[in-house]
């Protein structure tokens, strides 16, 4: 057991650091009231690869673990939810085709993916399903050497961008949920408006409309009838964003609530002095201590998964504690702040919006709950 850092995963964790302090932060403010992440920022995202950290150089990666890729994400997302909600999803689409893709599927789609040329996309959830994968609606039909797509996925992230898009439908012959790879933007792909969320702005998320896509045989992702184990562990890799984005706002909090509490006056004196201060600023380390070892660690188990069940547990673990925990470290925070905590001029503000978002993604905390106890219970020991 060694808690220390790697060179190179300090490297990494250095590198990213300086990238958010020096060029999001500055910009956080205009992304949250813009929405939309200037394309500077994209670009020397993409020049230090961080939108292919954990992936081999072979397929554009950086070769940085999903160790380095926490420790990046955290950087990233205590500066700007929305950068990280955008990172995250991306990765996790190229998760799902670096562990399951044919070796012309990686190359095809990883590389311009890890070198940001495209931003990747998973589509799952439905307007009828976002828990439940039994109830997948969207068709694929084969038609001679492609398959015919048919359906509606919601809440799309990333969905407005060019690349590719992990997509799970139901494959007509089989009955069976399988996943396919989807170039965004061919014919009968088309998109809503962004949805208006609370926070994680810059974040792009949108109704996907397919009509009739046609997708190349080739591009079935691993086989017929795979959809499930692909989703199982295509989803629990992005939990590892997800958790560590709300590490990030967690580390947020901490910071911003440390600075307040040394800033503001009371009879002359910062409100540090109290005690009851103190005690929100110890709460708010924990917080973050405990969410950041669970986060390491589970980005250091990524790295060689030997069972994809009892890892989906250990991410459900994580993202169920993450999720909560940030929403509470940000109440906290702006606690601190009191009435100032609630204005826009004030980064707390936007790290509370941010923060409620974390346990409602990529399976709601509840979910992820009965993923944990459903196996612990079924383990024998
Ligand atoms: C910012 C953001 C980004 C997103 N990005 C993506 C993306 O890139 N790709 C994608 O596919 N989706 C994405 N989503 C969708 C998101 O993952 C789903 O909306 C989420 O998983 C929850 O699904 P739902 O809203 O349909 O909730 P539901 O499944 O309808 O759940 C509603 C409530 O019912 C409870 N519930 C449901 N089923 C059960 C059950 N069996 N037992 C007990 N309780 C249950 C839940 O706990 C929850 O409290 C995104 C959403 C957001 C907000």
């Amino acid at each position: 057991m060694d808690f220390n850092l790697s060179k190179e995963q300090s490297l990494i964790q250095q590198m990213a650091r300086e990238f958010a302090e020096k060029s999001i932060a500055p910009v956080a403010k205009q992304i949250d009231e813009e929405s939309k992440i200037p394309e500077e920022v994209l670009a020397g995202m993409a020049e230090l690869d961080l939108f292919g950290i954990p992936f081999p150089e072979e397929y554009g990666g950086a070769d940085g673990g999903y160790d380095g890729y926490v420790l990046a994400m955290e950087q990233i997302a205590k500066v700007s939810g929305g950068i990280a909600m955008t990172m995250a999803a991306h990765t996790l689409g190229l998760g799902a085709i670096s562990a399951f893709g044919t070796e012309e599927q990686k190359k095809k789609y990883m590389i311009p993916g890890c070198k940001a040329k495209h931003i990747v996309s998973f589509a799952f959830t439905e307007p009828g399903t976002g828990s439940d994968p039994k109830q997948i609606t969207t068709t694929a039909v084969k038609q001679g050497d492609f398959y015919i797509l048919n359906g509606t996925k919601r809440f799309i992230s990333n969905a407005n961008y060019p690349g590719a898009m992990v997509v799970f439908a139901r494959e007509m012959e089989s009955g069976e949920v399988t996943a396919f790879i989807l170039d965004k933007w061919a014919e009968g792909y088309s998109i809503s408006e962004p949805w208006e969320k609370i926070g994680m702005h810059g974040g792009q998320l949108l109704d996907v409309y397919m009509k009739d896509v046609k997708v190349p045989a080739d591009n079935l992702l691993g086989k017929i009838g795979q959809g499930f184990p692909i989703l199982l562990l295509g989803i629990a890799l992005g939990k590892i964003g997800t958790s560590t984005a709300a590490l990030g706002g967690t580390l947020a909090a901490l910071e911003e609530a440390s600075k307040y509490a040394r800033e503001k006056t009371h009879r002359g004196q910062p409100i540090a002095k109290f005690q009851a201060i103190q005690l929100k600023i110890a709460d708010l380390a924990i917080k973050y201590e405990t969410a950041r070892w669970l986060c390491y660690r589970l980005g250091c188990l990524a790295n060689d998964i030997k069972d994809p069940g009892k890892f989906a547990a250990e991410a459900a673990l994580v993202k169920a504690y993450c999720g909560d925990n940030v929403v509470d470290a940000a109440r906290i925070a702006v606690d601190v702040h009191g009435s100032y905590g609630l204005m826009r001029d004030y980064t707390i503000e936007r790290v509370y919006r941010d923060a409620i978002i974390g346990p409602e993604i990529e399976g709601v905390a509840d979910m992820q709950k009965l993923i944990v106890a459903s196996s612990i219970l079924r383990s024998k020991g």
